[in-house]
């Protein structure tokens, strides 16, 4: 059967080359007789699974030997929490609310302490990034609080120099972490769920810095302290062991790709290909300001909104799916990861160009 081109926002598409291997290697792992689901987390197979997953990443992202990685699970929902919960310490956090999640981790972290909204763009309907004079920040605040890019409104930070001063910068990374390379040391926090670039549901990664570790409160749940997760390597309880093979198997796959250099220019050729499919037309708009649109995620609307179900219909037809858009904004997305090649986005620019010629 062939491959459909799913434009998931997530759980989100996976590579092939990816999911084959995941295929040869499900009953037998490496001649050892049974799949990963079936092991020991802490028999040697699988821990060596996670090492290299570790150093796969560590290798991709340039990791600093004085940050830790951790593979938790609950989400990047229950770092809304884990967060605060971790670094507050009784003072006050800042937040820059720039879309719906931003903003959910706004709202979920007023539950453990003082948080401040330092700026937000709601005003212009999240579609586009904060300007330097709007961002009010607390010198003293335990953490910036921002999320480089906003899954839903298609709007991504492109440059975080400055952003937070001497303030430690906590970012959510869920839609686009490894898409592009990052200075890992100009953050204090790095966090992403697996399901959009990094792998299947089930593992959340999180990237701090060893001074974060150690203030959490004495009453915290011990599975949501940072210090003890790492102290434990993430195998306080059982980890989600066969969503950290499979991430393992995408790092691998990236790095065979050339790393984060290399898949930044087919992700920003494959951006440039549907904003310009876009801009060029005058049936489909992208409302975000042009200096903070995503690469990853382009929510677009037709501008007869009558025809969004046949457009959504006629895609199907095409072997085009989940490019409806999110219900909060509207009209479609196209979730376009690493693993969406670039022949995907061509064959949704094709059929876009078509169904504008064929009803317009
Ligand atoms: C999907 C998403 C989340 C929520 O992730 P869960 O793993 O479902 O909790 C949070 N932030 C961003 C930016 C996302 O894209």
């Amino acid at each position: 059967m062939e491959r459909i081109h799913n434009f998931s926002a997530g759980p989100a598409m996976l590579p092939q080359e990816v999911l084959e291997q995941a295929r040869d290697e499900l009953p037998n792992w490496q001649g050892c007789g049974m799949s990963v689901m079936e092991m020991s987390h802490r028999g040697k197979e699988f821990m060596g699974i996670l090492a290299q997953a570790e150093a796969d990443l560590r290798e991709l992202m340039a990791i600093p030997a004085n940050y830790k990685v951790l593979f938790l699970q609950g989400g990047a929902t229950l770092q809304f929490a884990q967060i605060p919960l971790n670094l507050l310490a009784g003072r006050s956090a800042d937040y820059l609310v720039s879309g719906s999640w931003s903003k959910k981790a706004y709202k979920e972290a007023q539950r453990f302490g003082t948080v401040r909204c330092a700026g937000t763009t709601e005003a212009d309907k999240f579609t586009r990034w904060l300007a330097p004079d709007e961002i009010q920040l607390d010198p003293n605040a335990a953490y910036l609080h921002v999320c480089t890019n906003e899954t839903i409104h298609g709007v991504e930070v492109h440059d975080v120099a400055g952003l937070s001063g001497n303030v430690p910068l906590v970012a959510d990374m869920s839609s686009h972490i490894l898409s592009r390379p990052i200075d890992v040391s100009r953050y204090a926090l790095i966090y992403a769920g697996a399901q959009k670039n990094i792998g299947p549901a089930g593992v959340t990664i999180v990237i701090l810095r060893d001074d974060l570790l150690g203030h959490a409160p004495a009453n915290i749940p011990t599975l949501l302290d940072y210090a003890v997760q790492a102290e434990n390597g993430s195998m306080l309880n059982t980890p989600p062991t066969y969503a950290i093979y499979m991430a393992g198997l995408v790092f691998k796959w990236l790095k065979r790709q050339g790393g984060l250099n290399a898949i930044e220019k087919i992700n920003l050729e494959k951006a440039q290909l549907l904003y310009d499919t876009i801009d060029a037309s005058s049936l489909y708009r992208n409302p975000v300001e042009p200096s903070c649109r995503s690469r990853m995620n382009i929510p677009f609307t037709l501008t007869k909104s009558s025809l969004d179900e046949s457009f959504i219909a006629e895609a199907k037809k095409h072997g085009i799916v989940q490019i409806k858009g999110h219900s909060s904004v509207g009209g479609m997305r196209a979730s376009i990861y690493n693993a969406m090649p670039i022949d995907g986005v061509r064959a949704l620019t094709q059929f876009m160009q078509e169904f504008e010629r064929s009803h317009v």
